[in-house]
């Protein structure tokens, strides 16, 4: 152990004092207390090492101070015994090993021992500073930490003044360090929230001593940015609010960002204005405002005229800069509260809001139709562009936005059919009624289809001889719930439509299947059908009518009689000409209807290659009674023979008009004084009983009129 240098005297009491002094000193002390040779060989160890290193102080008497030092640095520790012996003392810090492997900073102060000149040995003292160093080291990360994040920070005390920012906040604040201190973070608020927001902020921080959110707030230079920023208050042992701590992330990036792809959800990429999602949001919108505000909405389908033909000829570069200049006029034209979207390709749609009439969007409509005929001679000269705009207006026309765009879209269409660069604005009225239209077209082409049509005859008969010449065909619809239809039901509606000359060629074949059902029961007679402009017009009737009557070889020819109104065969008088001409080659008759009703001239009369004029039924009411109506039939009756033309008499209903006629001249008659149209199965009865009261020279019956 300790070996005190030897007394040449025995220790008097003082020195014996001092002794028992040192040697307390260094059992009760905390560091280390050891001695080593020059050559560094442990010669004495105070008991602190024990609680320090593990050893006990005879484990280390007699060993290289050395081999406790972390491998690592047992060159400096060399070369420290080397400075300590030339400077007398030193400080240094070293890793020393514990007994049970581990490592404890230790601090070391040496000491020269010297006596008579020379350097007996050195005095070590050693502290263990290993939680010292461990607390620097978290300070010294915490440090850095705090200087290196991205994320700013700013502490303030607990009133909320700034005691310390890092240099993310500085950068993203835009103030320095010594400007921020001091202050309160409130001098970064840019008035994008409002104080609810903040208010709600400091609950919850008061609350659970934490709140995060999204901020946008003002730098120094005055730009707004956005910060993700969590606040957290910090506590002393008393539970009390010493600081406040906040981070905060610059997220204007991400913002930016999101703002990017919000404009590529909502907006057209080439023009930039609302795309369809955008305008479909706005339009709920804008009928939600026009039904508060009690005034009226325009939705307005614009169509480009001749876009086509710019991409086809000049590229799809140039019809870009076009689409985009129109667009920019149509912004320009409008206002701030109105709204243009593009629907793709060379689509637009248009909203007008606050109309107090519905007319009032005409100005801006004839407006946007100029403008946009305008001339684009910037990017291609001699560009012919107009548009065809149809418009439906909220709530004349009251419907939701995907019906008013569909009817604005329909009367883009209209626009387009008669004639383009102009608007047609959408009738709810007109459209109720075409649809009723609609649906009546198709249950009539169903009927046809289910075979519910039927014609009846009527018979005509020779004035003099009261023999049936011929019948006509009369069409009948037997409507499953209306019951028996006259063609007045059923055929204006289906004037100059397909399903006209459906209708058409119907009456031909089954005119024709009578005939020659009724030759094959050994009645000769001849059928006159009706057959309208827009059927005897149409394309191939010449050949259908032939390929139909050769479906029947039996019959002969010159029973077929076709009824043309005398209105309607005024038309193209030559085309009209030409057909008549082709069908009488194939031993059709003709017969000019309702004449009287039509206003032909003598010339027309003259030039139709008809054979049978049919007076007008208007003309009988009144022949027993007006002069003028006699005067006309007179005239129509001599007109007909001086064309050589039969004439017939329809509506032949009295004794008194059947006796006038036949004084008048007049060939043939029709009407209910004969006959009512009927079935065809009932016709053969009827001529029956017909030739029965001829021989019984009985009248047809009079009917009073
Ligand atoms: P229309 O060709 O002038 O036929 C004569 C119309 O007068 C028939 O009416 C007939 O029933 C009616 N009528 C006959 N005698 C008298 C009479 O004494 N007094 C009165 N008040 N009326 C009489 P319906 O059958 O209702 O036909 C009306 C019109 O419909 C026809 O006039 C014809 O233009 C057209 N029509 C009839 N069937 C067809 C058809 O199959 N095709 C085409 N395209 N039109 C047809
Ligand atoms: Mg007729
Ligand atoms: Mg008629």
């Amino acid at each position: 152990m300790f070996k005190a240098r030897p007394h040449k005297n025995p220790p008097d009491s003082a020195a014996c004092l001092n002794e028992e002094r040192f040697r307390s000193m260094i059992e009760n002390s905390n560091d280390i207390i050891g001695v080593i040779t020059p050559d560094g060989q442990l010669r004495f160890v105070s008991p602190s090492v024990t609680a320090i290193l593990g050893f006990s102080p005879d484990e280390l008497i007699d060993k290289p101070f050395a081999e406790l030092i972390h491998t690592d640095e047992q060159n400096i520790a060399l070369k420290a015994l080397a400075d300590l012996q030339e400077h007398g003392q030193a400080r240094y810090e070293f890793r020393m090993r514990h007994k049970n492997g581990a490592y404890r900073d230790i601090e070391i102060k040496g000491r020269n021992l010297i006596h008579d000149a020379v350097i007996k040995g050195i005095v070590l003292n050693g502290r263990d500073v290993t939680e010292r160093k461990q607390a620097e080291n978290r300070l010294r990360l915490t440090a850095k930490v705090f200087e290196n994040t991205q994320e700013g920070i700013c502490i303030t005390n607990s009133i909320g003044d700034i005691i310390e920012v890092n240099d993310a906040f500085s950068r993203i604040s835009g103030y320095s360090h010594a400007e921020l201190l001091g202050k309160n973070p409130r001098i970064l608020q840019s008035g994008h929230q409002n104080a609810a927001f903040y208010k709600s902020m400091w609950q919850s921080i008061g609350s659970t001593g934490h709140w995060a959110g999204e901020v946008w707030n003002r730098n120094k230079d005055g730009e707004m940015y956005a910060e993700w920023l969590t606040i957290s208050a910090i506590f002393n042992e008393e539970k009390q609010i010493t600081n406040y701590v906040g981070i905060s992330s610059d997220i204007t990036l991400l913002k930016q960002h999101e703002k990017q792809l919000e404009r590529i959800a909502h907006f057209d990429a080439l023009t930039g204005i609302p795309n369809r999602t955008l305008l479909s949001d706005r339009m709920k919108q804008a009928i939600a405002q026009t039904a508060r505000e009690q005034n009226m909405m325009a939705v307005c389908y614009l169509d480009l005229d001749g876009f086509k033909p710019i991409n086809d000829t000049l590229g799809h570069e140039v019809g870009d800069r076009v689409l985009i200049e129109i667009a920019q006029r149509i912004q320009h034209t409008i206002r701030g509260g109105d709204t243009v979207a593009r629907l793709g390709g060379d689509e637009f749609v248009i909203l007008l809001l606050g109309l107090e009439r519905g007319e009032e969007c005409s100005l801006t409509l004839e407006r946007l139709l100029s403008v946009i005929a305008a001339p684009i001679d910037d990017i291609a000269k001699k560009l012919e562009l107009s548009a065809s705009i149809g418009v439906s207006i909220y709530p004349l026309d009251d419907e939701d936005a995907d019906t008013l765009l569909r009817h604005a879209d329909q009367a883009m269409y209209v626009a387009k059919q008669s004639g383009k660069n102009r608007f047609h604005i959408y009738d709810p009225a007109l459209d109720q009624r075409a649809r009723n239209q609609q649906e009546l077209l198709k249950s009539i082409q169903s009927g046809l289809y289910k075979q519910q049509f039927e014609l009846y005859y009527q018979p005509k008969i020779d004035l003099h001889t009261r023999r049936l010449v011929g019948v006509e065909a009369l069409i009948r619809w037997n409507h499953p719930e209306q019951g028996l239809l006259p063609p007045a039901k059923f055929l204006p509606p289906v004037e100059n439509t397909d399903l006209d000359i459906a209708i058409g060629e119907w009456v031909i074949g089954s005119a024709l299947q009578q005939l020659e059902r009724w030759q094959k029961s050994g009645l000769e007679v001849e059928i006159s059908i009706n057959i309208s402009a827009h059927h005897l017009e149409s394309e191939h009737f010449v050949e259908k009518l032939k390929s139909q009557l050769a479906q029947h070889p039996e019959l002969p020819s010159g029973n077929l009689q076709i009824e043309v109104l005398e209105t309607l065969a005024l038309d193209d008088i030559s085309q009209v000409t030409r057909i008549i001409d082709a069908c009488k080659k194939i031993g059709i008759h003709f017969a000019l209807d309702d004449f009287g009703t039509g206003y032909s001239s003598l010339s027309y009369l003259s030039s139709l290659p008809i054979d049978v004029l049919k007076i007008d039924q208007s003309f009988m009411r009144n022949l027993s009674g007006s002069k003028g109506d006699h005067a006309i039939v007179r005239g129509i009756i001599a007109l007909s023979k001086a064309f050589n033309l039969k004439t017939v008499a329809e509506g032949l209903e009295t004794t008194v008009q059947f006796r006038t006629l036949l004084e008048m001249g007049c060939d043939i008659g029709q009407g209910y004084g004969i006959a009512h149209p009927m079935p065809a199965a009932e016709l053969l009865a009827w001529a029956q009983q017909n030739r029965e009261r001829l021989n019984a020279a009985e009248l047809p019956q009079e009917k009073k009129p």
